[in-house]
């Protein structure tokens, strides 16, 4: 076993993900990547990785199947040890006006962005709590704190990961476990890859939108620098909702 920090990071293969898994690499993170793709579409991540200097690892799974995220967790404390660091990261939009919002896309979303992060966190708590230590990162979205006309679905699953990171950082503080959230706004990432960038970045006080860099930088302080901070949720949108 290494003695370095392991982090887990969810949907951690690209976008926001990768860099957050990157930037604690960078930290001296040794780091386990999960996406829902094959190890072969992982593999250009989890070089990028270990040229940082650390071991990285990839296992593939739904974040939103109870069953799976079990077997590969106890899969990864049996090949490393322990898992240190959480950032539930994994998430995906479907976005529609809410009169014509289909069951099966209200419930996808809630699915993977939400249940999720009951599961994987669920599953990893059991570890941190007889370690009697760990950090949770959970990926907000300032949608989940203000809303947005058509993201019904979206909104609703990352105000629901705000609840939750709350109330999980007070039933595990005493175990010295803290569980914070960041909510980004808009960051340059293929999910935002159809949205005008210029006509929105009039709304932003910096005038841009964000990098996934300034993500990962708010990801890596409460992840590993920030001690005293629990129950947090920081808004990484370049001044829009201020
Ligand atoms: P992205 O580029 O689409 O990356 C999302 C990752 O999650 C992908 O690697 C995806 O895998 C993975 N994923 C999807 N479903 C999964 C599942 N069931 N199990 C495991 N992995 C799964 O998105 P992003 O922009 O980096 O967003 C990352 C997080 O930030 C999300 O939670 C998102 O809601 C949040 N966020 C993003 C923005 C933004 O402006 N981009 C703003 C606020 C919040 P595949 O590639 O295999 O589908």
């Amino acid at each position: 076993m290494t003695d370095r920090k392991i982090a887990l990071v969810t949907g951690g293969s690209r976008g926001i993900g990768l860099c957050c898994a990157k930037e604690l690499a960078a930290a001296g993170c040794d780091i386990i990547i999960n996406d829902i793709c094959a190890q072969e579409q992982a593999q250009p991540a989890l070089d990028e990785i270990k040229a940082l200097g650390v071991n990285a690892y990839f296992y593939s799974f739904d974040v939103s199947n109870f069953e799976a995220v079990g077997e590969n967790v106890s899969k990864m404390i049996e090949n490393h040890g322990k898992i240190d660091v959480l950032i539930n990261n994994a998430g995906i939009t479907k976005d529609g006006l809410f009169v014509r919002m289909l069951p099966e896309q209200w419930e996808k979303v809630i699915n993977i962005n939400l249940n999720s992060v009951y599961c994987v966190s669920h599953h990893v708590i059991k570890h941190m709590m007889k370690a009697r230590q760990g950090s949770i990162v959970n990926m907000a979205s300032i949608v989940g704190v203000y809303g947005n006309p058509g993201q019904a679905n979206y909104s609703a699953s990352k105000a629901g990961i705000i609840g939750l990171t709350k109330t999980l950082s007070k039933e595990f503080g005493s175990r010295n476990i803290r569980v914070n959230a960041v909510a980004p706004g808009f960051i340059k990432t293929p999910m935002t890859e159809g949205l005008d960038a210029e006509k929105i970045a009039q709304y932003i006080s910096l005038r841009r939108l964000g990098e996934t860099e300034d993500v990962a930088k708010t990801v890596k302080f409460l992840a590993l620098d920030a001690d005293y901070v629990t129950g947090q949720v920081i808004e990484v949108d370049g001044g829009l909702t201020i």
